[in-house]
């Protein structure tokens, strides 16, 4: 473009006054420009720069200039400068202070200007869009369930109640029952949602509010649709290493390439680990956050843990035929952190109910669940990937909260 008028928008990342010239780095999405204005050759646009402050927002025409010693072996030569917005109060967000995470999310747009929290984003949304190829090549339906609930997924007590007209309601904790019964007509379904969690959490992995990846499909068990997501994830990383290189490289995080294979070990095997190595653990209990971390420190990469206890999974796991006190449940896992929770799910409306009354569960109040299986349910399986949690991984960082936009948790609902 060397020689080229152009037209550019940008925010002021910085400025710098030298005698006759003003020096300016122009930052948008994509990344940053120098601008240089001289007094002498551009009487009208120095005199606009003049007054420019560091995140002002301003379109400069001009022309293109090779120019080895800039940043990006370019420079903008401009001849008009409008200043179509200015930022009127004093930053709150000094990068040279480092302020701390609740600081910038309190002024999380501003924050977003950061070019390596800029990158999260674009990783999340670059993670995202393979996500959705994948299935959508793989004959999924995308779908949309309703957020708003009359009653709880699995009985949990953790639910946002909420007044509707005049009705008790909930905010839906998870898709799973809607995305079951679709199967029983769209065979294959994704939902891409948020899904609710009213516990109190205090760590750096849960919020109240979260970004689940659902998918459901008809004909299959636990085996295949590990394989699902398995392959999902193999091709959320080559897509990543293809197009977000610079993200990546500015977060200083490095991705496999192809993270297969990735073990399957089952729960009791998951116990002898732990055993060997020193630790109590009893049959029977859902793994602990000590425990987790142990094996995670001990399987590389992705993992699964299959064959849960079927106590220690929800009323719609299918328990193994012939062994009833284990099930075809997964964790997908990764160190100590648990990515999804999948399974094959019981079809049987039979079953179903006998289920519920195991896990001292109301089966009228499923009713309307319930109702789906008197007509041709076919066996089906699935899972439910936490979204940030995947993307706390792929970007390196150790807080849930530094890969959502506009977090909620306990403590904070704004903004
Ligand atoms: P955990 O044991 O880590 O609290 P969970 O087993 O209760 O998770 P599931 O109901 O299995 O969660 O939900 C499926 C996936 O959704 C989880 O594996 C996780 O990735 C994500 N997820 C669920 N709840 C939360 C939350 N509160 N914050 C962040 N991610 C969550
Ligand atoms: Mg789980």
């Amino acid at each position: 473009l060397d020689g080229a008028v152009v037209t550019v928008l940008g925010w002021v990342q910085s400025v710098r006054r030298q005698g006759g010239v003003i020096f300016l780095i122009l930052r948008d999405r994509e990344g940053s420009l120098q601008v240089t204005a001289h007094k002498e050759g551009e009487p009208t646009a120095f005199k606009a720069l003049e007054g420019v402050d560091e995140h002002d927002y301003l379109a400069i025409r001009g022309w293109v200039s090779r120019m080895e010693k800039a940043p990006r072996g370019v420079e903008l030569v401009p001849a008009e400068v409008k200043v179509l917005a200015t930022s009127t109060r004093k930053i709150p967000l000094n990068p040279r202070t480092r302020p701390g995470i609740d600081k910038r999310l309190d002024f999380r747009s501003l924050d977003l200007r950061n070019p390596k929290v800029l990158a999260i984003f674009k990783i999340r949304s670059s993670a995202l869009q393979a996500i959705r190829t994948f299935l959508y090549d793989r004959g999924f339906l995308e779908v949309n369930s309703p957020k708003i609930i009359a009653s709880a997924t699995e009985g949990g007590a953790a639910l946002f109640p909420l007044l509707f007209y005049n009705k008790e309601a909930f905010l839906a904790q998870s898709p799973q029952l809607y995305k079951e019964q679709l199967t029983a007509a769209l065979e294959k379904v994704f939902e891409v949602g948020p899904i609710f969690r009213a516990e109190q959490f205090r760590t750096l992995r849960h919020l109240s509010e979260v970004t689940s990846v659902d998918v459901e499909e008809a004909g299959v068990t636990y085996d295949d649709v590990m394989r699902l997501l398995e392959e999902m994830i193999a091709h959320v990383h080559k897509s990543l290493a293809d197009s977000n290189g610079d993200d990546l490289e500015a977060l200083e995080v490095k991705l496999p390439r192809d993270p297969r294979p990735m073990r399957r070990c089952t729960y009791d095997e998951a116990l002898g680990i732990l055993k060997s190595k020193g630790s109590k653990v009893s049959w029977g209990e859902d793994l602990s956050t000590a425990a987790l971390e142990k094996l995670g420190s001990l399987i590389p990469g992705y993992f699964f843990i299959t064959d849960w206890p079927t106590a220690s999974k929800p009323f719609y796991i299918r328990p193994k035929p012939g062994n009833p006190d284990l099930s075809e449940s997964f964790d997908f896992m990764h160190g100590s952190l648990e990515l999804a929770s999948g399974g094959t799910r019981i079809s049987s409306r039979k079953h179903l109910v006998q289920r519920l009354k195991e896990k001292r569960l109301n089966p009228r109040s499923f009713e309307y669940h319930l109702r789906a299986y008197d007509y041709g349910m076919p066996p089906h399986a699935g899972f439910g990937l936490g979204l940030d949690r995947l993307l706390m991984l792929l970007t390196g960082q150790e807080n849930i909260r530094e890969v959502v936009l506009f977090p909620r948790d306990p403590k904070r609902l704004t903004p």
